[in-house]
């Protein structure tokens, strides 16, 4: 699955006055900085005044027009919880009651707080009684329905090979961040200094024998751990990550860590196959659980289902847990307000600085918000221009000057086996037999996520659903996944101003039109490539087409890696590359659709701007956005997306149309000569 963040725009911006020149002066374009120049800076020449007026909240790590479309897709969820909870005494049995009893469990703050850190306290009771790391893994094997952490994750999804099954997946897991240097910096580093203080504060508070003396080993298992695992970088190879094997089969290659135990504690007794994501990462781990002192090993699941569980706690440690993670790690200066915690606990959102991605009763809550809010003339609108991306691309692929015809063939066979999913899901989890109470946030919590893997376990067993979704429809997101051969769009995102039907074509097809075209383009980027157009994972490239594409894909990685985010710190040109070849395929598609959509007629000049300089203004606007370092820091180690500046200044002058419409010269610092234009798609 390949997520764009980062999408949306405004549109309350007053216009200020039109300006004369065919160059374009940002002076005419709403948040734009009229010292800038376009061609030395496009981002903050379309940006730059925005950005100024708009500083980052002391409760964010960053403020972009994601945010603001976040923050009116939060808003409205609140809307329906508050009336959710209101309400919900009338219809006990009901998801809405559900919903609303979750809510007001969350924002119970009187009762969380009386009940200190005792809800968790059979857990840790639990861990204290492990008397061998058999049994220890027994615990971990209950991570995904419990706050228990593991060091191996399982997941359920459909089988890269054969996107009709679904498959188990097991993954690196064990860190408490990812943010590598956290662990990589050692022992002296600042970052570690500060996790070593962090893990010391939850054992203590919790009681923990020994208190938190065992915090220095808790985290310098954790360096082994991380030392041991892949990047998210190296996991972009697909070749790398499928590797099914038998129980047997696992556990002599990876001895040390009781396989069995663990996975007749998750529910999997006697499973046949498992697909292992990282084998060597999965055989150091478990060697390294083998060798390391069982004190040291409960102190971290100790510390784990503390860290864990932190969130719905007293403030004791929920405070603890927001001082770390999110002020020490990424800067932000105060925890947001109690309710958009809830928003994020009980209806998920995939924002950034929000935890939860599908949230505890995710599904029940995107149901009544497109009721309420979702405007059905939405999809019908997005679904033509998504044909006229498709058409572009079509093109594209038939003119393409690199593929070998076979290639060809093929990838024209995928696109059009694409489905486009706009709005909400067909069928989402209902939530039957799950018990939500007032008055026990904690058991909600576990309850719920019991609920979400006992569910992944009947899934396990049973074909492929493709009506499922991996977001709700409160998202404000778009992703491509390849395996089911599908757009999805959510009805969050089709709002008001990131869609609406009464901008002008170049403001349409610059902005969702340009979203559109990097979903689409992700069907063809470094990773969805492999999966050909049945959704299968496999080699239908020839040797020179991987070459072609390839020797493509590396002047990018150089292209990005040398654009610098911030003084001294550059993007990750491999981690960024699957975004950075949809964000330039996606503007360049949605730029002849563009031109295709005025037939030939010259556009009108609005506020001084011509219709192409609208588009590319458009583009850059929809990626307004600034972080603090801190969080900089850490999403340029672990976001696919490049940030900001790089994003918009590197694709567009990888965009032949661009230097049009700017009159870009030679001698301009965002020139690159047109050999030097990366065009795959
Ligand atoms: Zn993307």
């Amino acid at each position: 699955m390949r997520v764009l963040r980062g999408i949306v725009a405004v549109s309350a911006i007053a216009l200020l006055a039109p300006a004369m020149a065919a160059g374009a002066s940002a002076g005419s374009w709403p948040g734009g900085d009229p010292r800038a120049a376009a061609d030395a800076d496009f981002f903050r020449f379309a940006n730059g005044g925005w950005l100024d007026a708009n500083p980052i909240p002391a409760d964010r790590g960053g403020f972009s027009m994601a945010t603001i479309l976040v923050m009116a897709a939060s808003d409205k969820v609140h809307a329906l919880l508050e009336d959710a909870a209101a309400t919900a005494e009338t219809e006990p049995a009901g998801e809405r009651a559900k919903v609303g009893a979750y809510y007001a469990a969350f924002m119970d703050e009187a009762r969380i707080e009386a009940a200190g850190l005792a809800p968790l306290a059979p857990r840790l009771a639990e861990i204290r009684a492990a008397q061998s790391r058999r049994a220890l893994a027994r615990l971990m094997g209950r991570a995904n329905s419990t706050f228990f952490g593991s060091l191996f994750s399982l997941s359920v999804a459909p089988d890269s090979h054969d996107p009709d099954r679904t498959a188990l997946y097991l993954s690196q897991a064990g860190l408490g961040s990812v943010d590598r240097g956290l662990y990589l910096d050692g022992d002296a580093g600042p970052k570690r200094a500060e996790y070593v203080r962090y893990v010391g504060h939850l054992l203590a508070i919790a009681g923990w024998p020994g208190g938190g003396g065992l915090a220095p080993e808790v985290a310098r298992f954790e360096a082994r751990i991380a030392a041991s695992s892949w990047t998210a970088a190296d996991e972009r190879d697909e070749s790398r990550i499928y590797n099914p094997r038998t129980a047997p089969q696992l556990a002599a290659e990876a001895p040390g860590f009781p396989w069995d135990a663990f996975f007749a504690a998750a529910g999997l007794p006697g499973i046949k196959r498992v697909v292992v994501v990282e084998p060597a990462p999965v055989h150091e781990i478990a060697a390294l659980y083998a060798g390391t002192p069982l004190p040291t090993l409960k102190a971290w699941a100790a510390f784990h289902a503390l860290d864990n569980a932190a969130p719905v706690l007293s403030h004791a440690i929920a405070d603890a847990g927001f001082e770390f993670h999110k002020h020490r790690l990424l800067g932000v200066e105060v925890p947001p307000p109690r309710w958009q915690q809830a928003v994020s606990q009980v209806a998920g959102g995939g924002a950034k600085d929000l935890q939860s991605s599908r949230g505890a009763l995710g599904d029940a809550v995107g149901r009544l918000y497109v009721r309420r809010w979702f405007d059905p003339h939405a999809r019908d609108a997005l679904a033509g221009l998504i044909e006229d991306l498709r058409r572009e691309l079509r093109t594209r692929i038939l003119a393409s000057e690199w593929m070998s015809a076979p290639a060809r063939d093929e990838a024209l066979r995928k696109l059009a086996a694409y489905r486009v999913e706009i709005g909400v899901p067909e069928r989402g989890d209902r939530y039957e037999g799950l018990i939500i109470r007032r008055d026990d946030l904690y058991g909600d919590v576990e309850r719920s996520t019991a609920y979400a893997w006992a569910r992944d376990l009947a899934r396990l067993h049973a074909p492929a659903d493709r009506a499922l979704w991996t977001m709700t429809p409160q998202t404000v997101n778009a992703y491509n996944y390849a395996p089911f051969r599908e757009v999805v769009f959510t009805a969050a995102l089709l709002q008001p101003p990131a869609f609406d039907a009464a901008d002008d074509a170049a403001a349409m097809y610059g902005g969702i039109g340009s979203i559109i075209g990097h979903e689409l383009t992700h069907a063809f980027d470094d990773v969805g490539r492999r999966f050909d157009a049945a959704g299968r994972m496999r080699e239908w490239w020839t040797v020179a087409d991987d070459r072609r594409f390839n020797e493509k894909a590396a002047r990018l990685v150089q292209l990005y890696s040398a654009c610098e985010a911030a003084p001294g710190l550059r993007v990750d040109g491999h981690l960024t590359l699957g975004e950075n070849i949809a964000d330039i395929g996606g503007l360049q598609l949605a730029y002849l659709a563009y031109r295709a959509s005025l037939h030939g007629a010259a556009a009108p000049i609005v506020d001084g701007l011509t219709g192409e300089q609208r588009f590319f203004l458009s583009f850059a606007k929809l990626r307004r956005g600034h972080r603090r370092i801190e969080t900089l820091r850490s999403d340029l180690a672990s976001d696919p997306h490049t940030p900001d500046a790089c994003r918009v200044n590197q694709a567009v002058r990888n965009v032949d149309g661009w230097y049009g419409a700017f009159d870009v010269t030679p001698d301009a610092p965002l020139f690159l000569a047109p050999e030097r234009r990366t065009r795959i798609w």
